[in-house]
């Protein structure tokens, strides 16, 4: 297993609409297994393909709570099926914008479609954190960030500073 390299906002390959798996191969095992690695090392609780770069509809979380047994999930080509009229506000932050958490309102449950790493389909229902990671790793998938939540003005603060830390980072 490898730990990939995690793209930090702005990038463009974090602004695009990924491409649907077609099959489930040794090739995409690794990656998941890849990214897996590569979120348990930052540490996070969701990673989506794009945010290493690879433009396809797969995402991994682990929402277990810290100290209790690891329960990796890996969705590919996931949709969603229902929401919730009912709300939920979770402060949220984001691998590819690191430091920066705030509190974003989505549907308090959710209902996926998904494949598994076996290419077996599933339906699952999530809510608490759960709900929220998924949703937000979906938006990933559609190019969306959870700063495009937050004002326009607030976003812009928040690129400028994202933008200076990776100026930070190229220079060490
Ligand atoms: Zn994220």
């Amino acid at each position: 297993m490898t730990i990939r390299p995690i793209l930090i906002h702005p990038d463009p390959r974090l602004k695009k609409k990924c491409a649907e798996l077609l099959g489930v191969d040794a090739d995409l095992r690794r990656l998941a297994e890849d990214m897996l690695e590569t979120m348990y090392d930052a540490p996070g609780v969701g990673l989506a393909a794009p945010q290493v770069g690879i433009l396809k509809r797969l995402f991994v979380i682990d929402v277990a709570p810290k100290e209790t047994t690891p329960q990796p999930r890996v969705f590919i080509n996931p949709e969603l099926t229902w929401q919730s009229d009912a709300l939920n506000i979770y402060e949220e932050g984001c691998l590819s914008i690191p430091e920066i958490f705030e509190e974003i309102i989505r549907p308090a449950a959710v209902r996926m479609r998904y494949l598994d790493m076996d290419g077996k389909a599933h339906e699952d229902e999530f809510d608490g954190l759960a709900a929220t990671c998924v949703q937000h790793e979906l938006d990933h998938l559609n190019g969306k960030l959870f700063i495009d939540f937050l004002s326009v003005a607030r976003r812009g603060l928040i690129t400028g500073k994202m933008k200076k830390l990776k100026r930070e980072r190229a220079r060490d």
